[in-house]
């Protein structure tokens, strides 16, 4: 009961903390008086889905030419340019931003007159910064059959949450009400499928969380190296949620198998099944300042047209018989891994 009210109590001034924000862009930012810090308050990320696949188009496409376009940029413009309201963006915006650029104009002098484009291009390299980039990875190597070998890549780095050739059904469930425990916000997007379904890392990071939580099940929560992404994916599988070479502390790379789809969870007893459709609960929280890691000053964004987007980059997998546990089959050289790493906190 103390706990329900607490829990209610909390709820109540994190809705008007969140009115108020809400209440000019400006507020957007906040200033620790203290500490003299300035740092993003909160981020509505509701960029299009068809913006995003564009966007992400016109970055690969541009590498290696005279005029390299950066999504992040163009995004930030456009959402700067309808004042973050989508419903008001014209294609118009972006097409007319492109011709610009390739004229030799610079996105600084371009968007110096837009006042929050500052915060859309802090806010979005946030939400996406380690999505796109050079890396290398391997594929087969044609002449030599049964062989792999490395090349090199620019483009889309990070992957599903789910791995390739297992199905899986999602809508924008974000925001949704969940009255377990106490009445909420769902804070991500569920992703049904079947229970053994390897679950994968999205982004390189390091596993900052391991093991139950009442609401979560078997989860596991992955900074990126960066510090301003951190990714949850929980109602992991009874009995054998994790890739058994997982360990907290220990880095993973883009595309690892981290563990398996399930449905544990809405249980203060550890493994217990309690959730009735199987499904992996995939979240991302973005940390501008590590007082907003556990707090009611949360920043969850609606990650559905990102996981929409990473269905472009599904990581094949295997089973390992000898260790029971699915391993990637094609390994990735992520440059957002630190190299000064021992190798043997590295997954195999
Ligand atoms: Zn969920």
């Amino acid at each position: 009961m103390v706990f329900a009210l607490t829990a209610a109590v909390v709820l109540a001034l994190a809705i008007i903390a969140r009115a108020l924000l809400l209440l000019s862009p400006d507020s957007l930012y906040t200033v620790k008086m203290d500490e003299d810090k300035k740092f993003i308050k909160w981020v509505d990320f509701n960029v299009p889905y068809s913006l995003l696949e564009k966007t992400l188009t016109l970055d690969i496409k541009s590498y290696g030419t005279e005029t390299k376009l950066n999504w992040i940029e163009l995004l930030a413009y456009c959402a700067a340019k309808c004042g973050g309201n989508f419903k008001k963006h014209k294609n118009s915006t972006l097409d007319n931003l492109v011709k610009e650029l390739k004229n030799g104009k610079q996105i600084s002098e371009l968007a110096k007159d837009l006042k929050y484009y500052p915060y859309y291009y802090e806010a979005y390299s946030a939400v996406l910064g380690g999505f796109v980039g050079e890396f290398e990875i391997e594929v087969d190597d044609k002449d030599n059959p049964g062989q792999k070998k490395f090349v090199k890549k620019y483009g889309l780095k990070a992957f599903s949450p789910i791995a390739k050739g297992y199905g899986y059904s999602h809508y924008d469930d974000f925001g949704n009400s969940r009255s377990y425990g106490f009445s909420r916000k769902h804070l991500g997007n569920d992703l049904m499928g079947s229970v053994g379904t390897p679950i994968i890392a999205v982004e390189s990071g390091i596993v900052e969380a391991m093991g139950w939580n009442q609401y979560g099940g078997w989860r596991i929560g992955i900074r990126s190296f960066d510090g301003l992404r951190y990714y949850y994916y929980a109602h992991l599988r009874k009995n054998h949620p994790y890739n058994n070479t997982l360990s907290e502390g220990q880095v993973v790379k883009a595309g690892d198998v981290i563990g398996y789809l399930g449905m544990t969870g809405y249980s203060t007893k550890p493994n217990v099944n309690n959730i009735k459709t199987p499904h992996l609960h995939f979240g991302m929280q973005l940390i501008f300042d590590e007082s907003q890691k556990e707090s009611v000053n949360e920043i969850w964004i609606d990650v559905y047209n990102i996981v929409r987007l990473l269905n472009k980059n599904r990581s094949a997998v295997m089973k390992d018989p000898e260790l029971n546990d699915y391993f990637r089959v094609y390994d990735i050289k992520d440059p957002a891994v630190p190299q000064i790493l021992d190798s043997s906190l590295l997954i195999r």
